[in-house]
């Protein structure tokens, strides 16, 4: 495959066609692109602040020509780490899904500010919660959703080049979407794929999460552009598929027997997948699965509490406190 640097930054797949990478891809550290043919241009997602949304938008400005301005900024989903920057993409159309929009506020950036300043008001979450959260800044930020939805699928034109948005959620999120270039063959997956990580399904079902691993597999497709982690290709796709296949079956007869999902959580063995990154999110992926196996009206569960969960389940598993690297290296005091 292409030599494709796993660097923080801009590098063009194709003609026209940009992926924004941030190492590690861990807890908030997403990527983003844009496509652009000189005469218009699409940008795909935003950051987690405003700082690193800037410096996307400055880099984005001195490399893509014609990227002064964004014409078109598309969310492939409703979490902050995709979305929290919106604000700075002024005058540009927002497009989403429907699903994205009813989810926008799950996580309010004023109750990041508020776990930031002081997690010990929120108890073990908030202490969890300031660990993942902690090289970002959530001060100023003003929720800015989609102003343009669309069901199932939209095609757009951004100068010569035909876009696919694909609505695939709900799975990791609410509104989950895929864009999808085929003349160039790349399509940015949003958080349907968590590329050299674990990924977690907020909402489910899982084997919908599945039918959108399929529908890449399906596609024309040479670049893969993860929501987290380095560039992809198909095969990082079976690889996260089979992970949510396994987890699924390992899952199923502990449901069946009637054990709690969390003490589920903790039997399940996780093989291979006890040392992805971020393993401790499987917790959230097994209540969904719980869910899945249970039918009928899906409850809607609080995201903070799973926070607390997945911090003692990151310690039950032995791993190292999140963004302790990226913090040596960057002189990150807390
Ligand atoms: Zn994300
Ligand atoms: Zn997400």
């Amino acid at each position: 495959m292409a030599n494709w640097k796993n660097r923080k930054g801009l590098q063009e797949v194709a003609n026209g066609v940009w992926v924004y990478l941030q190492p590690d891809g861990s807890w908030g550290w997403s990527n983003a692109g844009i496509i652009a043919d000189g005469e218009a241009n699409l940008l795909v997602d935003t950051l987690f602040d405003l700082k690193y949304t800037k410096e996307m938008l400055d880099e984005i400005k001195a490399n893509v020509p014609g990227g002064d301005k964004i014409d078109i900024l598309v969310n492939t989903h409703a979490d902050g780490d995709h979305t929290f920057g919106n604000q700075l993409v002024e005058g540009a159309r927002i497009i989403g899904t429907e699903g994205t929009v009813s989810d926008f506020d799950r996580f309010d950036p004023k109750m990041l500010a508020a776990v930031m300043a002081d997690p010990g008001k929120f108890g073990a979450s908030g202490e969890f919660m300031a660990e993942c959260f902690r090289p970002f800044d959530f001060d100023n930020i003003v929720l800015t959703p989609p102003t343009e939805t669309f069901k199932d699928k939209m095609t757009i034109q951004v100068g010569h080049k035909t876009v696919e948005l694909l609505e695939v959620g709900p799975a990791h999120s609410l509104g989950d979407a895929l864009i999808y270039v085929p003349d160039d063959k790349v399509v940015y997956t949003g958080d349907i794929l968590f590329n050299e990580g674990t990924p977690i399904a907020w909402y489910g079902p899982v084997v919908r999460w599945v039918n959108a691993c399929n529908t890449i597999l399906d596609m024309d497709v040479d670049v893969v552009v993860a929501g987290h982690g380095p560039i992809a290709t198909k095969e990082d796709v079976v690889r996260m598929r089979d992970y949510l296949l396994d987890i699924t079956e390992k899952a199923r007869p502990f449901y069946e027997q009637g054990v709690d999902f969390l003490d589920a959580a903790y039997k399940i063995d996780l093989g291979e997948y006890r040392d992805w990154p971020d393993a401790e999110r499987v917790i959230v992926t097994i209540r969904t699965l719980y869910d899945d196996f249970a039918g009928g009206e899906r409850p809607v569960h609080a995201p903070v509490p799973f926070f607390e969960k997945m911090m003692e389940m990151r310690h039950h598993l032995g791993k190292p406190r999140v963004h302790d690297e990226w913090c040596q290296a960057h002189g990150h005091a807390h």
